[in-house]
């Protein structure tokens, strides 16, 4: 179940390429890798640093232009 600022996380599974450069940038330890989807949990700060360092530009904040 999704709650909270962590709806505003999207990842485009097509993508994706499970790099796991996201897991290893963020500072809050907020991601997981998952067989198919990167989850996020609550600890995320909304700095971010996954979204930049993704090299597929997989991952968008929704309504962040
Ligand atoms: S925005 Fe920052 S804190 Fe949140 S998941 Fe991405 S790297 Fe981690
Ligand atoms: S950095 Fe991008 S491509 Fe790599 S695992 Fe994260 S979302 Fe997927």
């Amino acid at each position: 179940m999704k709650k909270d600022k962590l709806d505003e996380f999207e990842v485009d599974i097509d993508k994706c390429m499970h790099c796991g450069a996201c897991v290893g940038s963020c500072p809050q330890n907020a991601i997981t890798l998952r067989e198919v989807l990167i989850e996020f949990n609550d600890d995320c700060n909304l700095c971010k640093r996954c979204i930049k360092v993704c090299p597929v530009g997989a991952i968008t904040l929704v309504g962040d232009d």
